[in-house]
């Protein structure tokens, strides 16, 4: 079965296919929205959002639609960055380093990784949404070169390695968009996919 993925980002459709076959749903295929997808996120959630994209991609395709929105919650930031997580700063560098300049000096370390993911049929109806989250702690200096965004600095709760120096199917077997997509993939399974 072919379910359209509403996102703009072609390595998001490569990894969420690697994640796919990983598991071994082989009768699963996720395919990128068409040319054109631009929508306006202005939801108030991460669920609000990964809606949003999920009706667009709908729209765009006229097929059953598969979107996600993530982003990193920080405790004594009050959960910023929160849905500002892809823009609270210029580069990925600079994003980083102004999580490290407000926590300087913090003990209180504790965050999470959120991901929520909608699943709506080609009229925007939603069929089914799930939520993944990874919880651990932001630590004082970059580690690792592997994953994106803020995986340098975030070690989940158990390990002592950052998200960034695990393998990518480490990474996956814990993280929140694997735990959501894990959820999502065994409802298509069960309920969908013939
Ligand atoms: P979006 O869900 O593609 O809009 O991503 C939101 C932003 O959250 C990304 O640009 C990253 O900065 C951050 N983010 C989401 N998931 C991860 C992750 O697995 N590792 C590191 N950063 C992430």
């Amino acid at each position: 079965m072919q379910i359209t993925l509403g996102t703009g980002n072609e390595h998001k459709v490569f990894e969420i296919n690697a994640i796919v076959k990983s598991l071994g749903y082989d009768n699963i295929i996720f395919i990128p929205a068409q040319k054109g997808f631009n929508p306006v996120e202005d939801g108030e959630t991460f669920e609000e959002n990964s809606l949003i994209k999920a009706r667009e991609g709908a729209k765009l395709s006229n097929n059953i639609t598969l979107a996600d929105d993530s982003g990193l919650c920080i405790d004594a930031l009050n959960g910023a960055p929160g849905l500002y997580s892809a823009r609270y700063a210029g580069s990925q560098d600079e994003k980083i380093k102004r999580i490290l300049t407000e926590l300087d000096g913090v003990e209180n370390r504790k965050a999470k990784f959120v991901c929520c993911m909608s699943l709506v049929d080609k009229d925007g109806n939603i069929i089914h949404t799930t939520r993944g989250e990874c919880h651990g702690q932001i630590i004082k200096e970059r580690k690792g070169v592997n994953g994106f965004g803020y995986d340098p600095i975030f070690m989940p709760d158990g390990y002592d390695i950052t998200l960034a120096e695990m393998s990518e199917d480490g990474k996956n077997s814990i993280s929140h968009r694997g735990n959501a997509l894990t959820q999502m993939l065994k409802f298509i399974d069960k309920n969908l996919s013939s």
